[in-house]
């Protein structure tokens, strides 16, 4: 028979409603080339909200990271320290600069890069003669890293820190925002994210050189003269006007966002709450804020008598989309040569985790509809 219900997606654009009216804003002042008046407005509202001073709006967050590491000077042949449990558009700059990617492991309680790995990972490189040229920290499905170790090491060690905060607008570390830990920022206004414009993204920094720059970087690099010249190698990452547009109306809602998607973690934990085997990416203290771009959690097959597969099948069959947990890069095809410095947890992560549909507009009864077929699909096990 078929199935009438609309698609549960894992997490859909939602406009507030203001969004077309910035943009029709722009159209009517024929603001439609990549410059104008909402960009300067859109990075202003986002320099506001995570309490940076300076915000480049970007065609992406890839964009941004690529910037990032164009700033920071990385070289051929340099080496670049990551989390390994990620999307690749973490590391995939990194390879565009010709850099090595070197991967670290996550805690077990946050998912994020393990402080003490990554200060062996340092250690050990630079035991091998080379002094990492930055760090790309994530934080994953939004859930802070443990800001205040990373910043402590990579101070100690006096290397740049690069927050990847794609998915992680409205999260905060011991009450300070993610995205403004790191000497640069990187957001993501990419379709699936807590906001979107469609498509873009964002740099962000205390550092007004370093975004002047960026901005300079992101429209081609053009020298102060009449004609077009040009000095440095540059790029066309600028964020458009009218997606601008979108951006300002959706930052009028962001905290309705972060809000919604807190209780939809809040509602599906409490419905596997004596589900033995069962365990959620939560908030392992006060410390950590998590937007809770995407509820995770993992499923151990012995206790629950399911696959993390199965559940997913299951949603599949129900029209209703999950997905596995980030592969981490250590077991990607196209970086399993990178030097990795791992201990199984994000192995393990993505053995038995999954994300379940976290869109901000699902209704109670579709969240409901969610947990009651997964629930069905687990078996009590002696
Ligand atoms: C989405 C994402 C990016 C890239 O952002 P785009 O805007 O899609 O280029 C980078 N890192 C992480 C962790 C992401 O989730």
């Amino acid at each position: 028979m078929e199935n009438l219900r609309k698609r549960i997606y894992l997490a859909c654009p939602h406009m507030g409603g203001n969004e077309i009216n910035y943009v029709m804003e722009a159209f009517a002042q024929n603001w439609i080339a990549p410059v104008g008046p909402n960009i300067a407005k859109f990075e202003k509202a986002i320099a506001a909200y995570i309490g940076v001073k300076h915000v480049a709006a970007l065609t992406s967050g890839s964009a941004a990271l690529h910037l990032a590491l164009v700033l920071l000077g990385v070289q051929r042949g340099d080496e670049v320290i990551a989390s390994t449990l990620t999307f690749a558009a973490t590391i995939n700059p990194v390879v565009y600069m010709g850099a090595v990617p070197i991967l670290v492991d996550s805690e077990p309680d946050s998912w994020n890069m393990s402080p003490d790995l990554l200060e062996e990972a340092i250690r050990d490189r630079i035991k091998k003669g080379k002094r990492p040229k930055a760090i790309i920290p994530v934080h994953i499905y939004g859930m802070p890293a443990n800001m205040s170790r990373i910043m402590e090491i990579a101070n100690r060690y006096e290397i740049p820190v690069i927050e990847d905060a794609a998915e992680a607008l409205g999260s905060r570390y011991r009450d300070q925002p993610a995205g403004s830990f790191g000497k640069l920022g990187v957001l993501s206004f990419n379709g699936n994210k807590i906001i979107t414009t469609s498509g873009g993204g964002a740099l962000v920094s205390n550092d007004e050189k370093l975004i002047d720059k960026a901005r300079f970087l992101s429209t081609q690099a053009r020298d102060d003269a009449p004609w077009y010249q040009h000095s440095e190698i540059g790029y066309n990452y600028r964020l458009s006007n009218v997606l601008a547009g979108i951006g300002l109306g959706q930052m009028e809602v962001i905290d309705e966002r972060v809000k919604r998607k807190r209780a939809l973690f809040d509602f599906y934990r409490k419905q596997f709450y004596d589900f033995e085997g069962v365990e959620f990416l939560a908030e392992p203290d006060g410390a950590h804020y998590s937007n809770f771009w995407l509820t995770c959690l993992t499923v151990d097959p012995l206790k629950c008598g399911v696959t993390r597969d199965e559940i997913r099948l299951a949603l599949e069959k129900e029209n209703i989309e999950s997905r596995p947990t980030w592969k981490p890069m250590h077991l990607q095809p196209v970086f399993s040569a990178c030097p990795a410095y791992v201990d199984g947890t994000s192995d393990r992560l993505f053995e038995f985790g999954l994300c379940l549909p976290s869109g901000t507009g699902m209704t109670d009864e579709e969240c409901q509809e969610v947990s009651r077929i997964m629930q069905s699909c687990f078996k009590v096990v002696f």
